[in-house]
């Protein structure tokens, strides 16, 4: 699994400041639906190849009334989960008591902290960093977020510390390229955000065989939609009992069952079946356990609860998935029972607004009966196959070249802007590369249409889609 970091801080520190410049995507790169606002709490960074799940925890003040009503909040539960802990301060504000109450808990954690010293911009950074080494965490990092120094050397760092052999072997190369390459561009090399090419999308190296792969699916949403009682549904109650043995890992666990003789791989957080088996109390909601699964997987199922209705939480959960590019299929639990006003009344809602996710198949089920739930094979087999579909560049550009005889780019400036040719540069998403000229001013709308037609044409479905344009001037 991806290393998880978290960003803790007083507010005011400059978390989201980092948070943004750890995680922004190429300029070049446009989501599936571009003008999406989203809260930007979990976000996902990258340093050569290497990808990692960055959670911004929020503010903690200090004001909150004493320990255990932090303990409560999800930042703690972050912080706990997290594999490091981003602890900032401010070189300008310098220490403050809610700076010691912090270090003190991530202390008493245990957890392996980097105390980084924001706002050294125009400081003499020695100076101002040196009053931190009190808060007992070991020597301050001197960053100034919001104009990136010190910013992609303290994370390779943390990632060489976390994942050495994979950091060595991207800095390795960064360094090799250096010898005979200016400095900045080695720097590139290393901050270069490369297609996802880890763990779900590995098979783009082989031949892929899509009908004897294995297919990982994951089933997630809020507690008490009905996660369990479907993913017992799904694999039959002796099968369940069967792997659930106690001293069953903390973490995921992988089940793999067939049906219909093709091959899948149920990727379960540890919270989902255990609890219906062992004599446990609710397990907390871990959203960073979910958000693994749907990274670990190649499609993920979303249970909405349809006698709640869509709330808050299943929005930002979806966006997640969304952003992860991994496919989704959307089950509509708990339709059972339901009259038909309330139906009527839920389908419109979710019209209105998952438009953001309209790639995906949503189907309306009752895991309690099994009705419907077979239905979800049909969508989660498609979006498997569009994650995982390739073309030759030999189709794209012709592809390309009829869209664009269909309807041509706009003039800018009187020049018209040319698209050339195009090929493939990832899968799980799928990414298509646009070679053009001036396609850095290419009007979203336009690249809309692209995008629309080319899914629509290469039939794709169930899986976000996603379009990088380079210009050659
Ligand atoms: P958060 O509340 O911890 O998320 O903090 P923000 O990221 O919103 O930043 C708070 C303020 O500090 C904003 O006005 C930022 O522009 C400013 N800021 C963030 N990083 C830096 C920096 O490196 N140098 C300076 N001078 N200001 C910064
Ligand atoms: P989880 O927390 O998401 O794993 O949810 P559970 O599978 O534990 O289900 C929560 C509750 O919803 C349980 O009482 C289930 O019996 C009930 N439930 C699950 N699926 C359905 C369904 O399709 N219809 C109805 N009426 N209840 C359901």
């Amino acid at each position: 699994m991806n290393p998880v970091i978290a960003l803790v801080g007083r507010p005011n520190v400059g978390k989201s400041t980092l948070f943004n410049r750890l995680t922004r995507t190429r300029d070049a790169l446009v989501a599936d639906l571009p003008g999406l606002t989203r809260d930007r709490k979990y976000g996902e960074g990258r340093v050569g190849g290497i990808p990692y799940l960055l959670i911004d925890t929020g503010g903690i003040s200090g004001d909150e009334q004493g320990i255990d009503a932090l303990m409560a909040g999800q930042s703690l539960l972050a912080i706990q989960e997290a594999d490091a802990v981003l602890f900032l301060v401010d070189a300008r504000a310098g220490m403050t008591a809610a700076d010691e109450m912090i270090a003190q808990h991530l202390r008493q954690q245990g957890k392996q902290a980097w105390v980084l010293v924001n706002k050294t911009d125009g400081l003499d950074a020695d100076t101002y960093s040196a009053e931190f080494y009190a808060l007992g965490l070991g020597e301050p990092v001197a960053i100034a977020a919001a104009h990136g120094r010190g910013v992609t050397q303290m994370i390779q760092n943390v990632l060489l510390d976390l994942r050495p052999e994979a950091m060595a072997e991207v800095l390795a190369q960064a360094q090799a390229e250096s010898l005979y390459t200016s400095k900045r561009k080695a720097q590139a090399l290393a901050e270069q955000a490369q297609p996802e090419m880890d763990a779900a999308a590995d098979p783009f190296k082989r031949e892929l065989n899509l009908d004897e792969e294995q297919i990982r699916i994951s089933v997630v949403g809020r507690p008490n939609v009905g996660k369990s009682t479907l993913i017992n549904r799904i694999l039959g109650e002796e099968r369940v009992v069967v792997f659930d043995q106690p001293g069953t890992t903390r973490d995921a666990i992988e089940i793999p069952y067939e049906r219909d003789e093709r091959k899948y791989l149920l990727v379960d957080t540890a919270g989902i079946r255990r609890r219906k088996y062992v004599s446990e109390v609710a397990e907390k909601f871990s959203i960073i356990k979910t958000l693994q699964a749907v990274r670990d997987s190649h499609v993920s199922v979303m249970v909405i609860d349809a006698r709640v209705g869509l709330v808050e939480q299943d929005l930002h959960l979806l966006d997640f998935i969304l952003e992860s590019g991994r496919a989704l299929v959307i089950a509509v639990n708990k339709w059972d029972g339901m009259t038909p006003e309330a139906r009527q009344e839920l389908k419109q809602d979710i019209e209105r607004r998952l438009g953001f996710v309209e790639y995906a198949d949503i189907h309306f089920i009752s895991a309690l009966h099994g009705t419907n739930v077979g239905h979800l094979y049909a969508s989660i087999d498609q979006a498997f196959r569009s994650a995982f579909s390739r073309w030759s560049t030999n189709r794209l550009t012709r592809l390309l070249e009829d869209v664009v005889q269909e309807h041509q780019p706009p003039l800018v400036k009187g020049r018209r802007i040319k698209l050339r040719y195009a090929h493939q540069g990832g899968l799980n998403p799928p990414l298509i590369v646009v070679h053009g000229n001036q396609t850095q001013v290419l009007a979203d709308s336009y690249k809309r249409y692209l995008m629309n037609t080319f899914r629509k044409i290469l039939k794709i479905k169930g899986t976000p889609l996603r379009f990088e344009f380079r210009s050659g001037d």
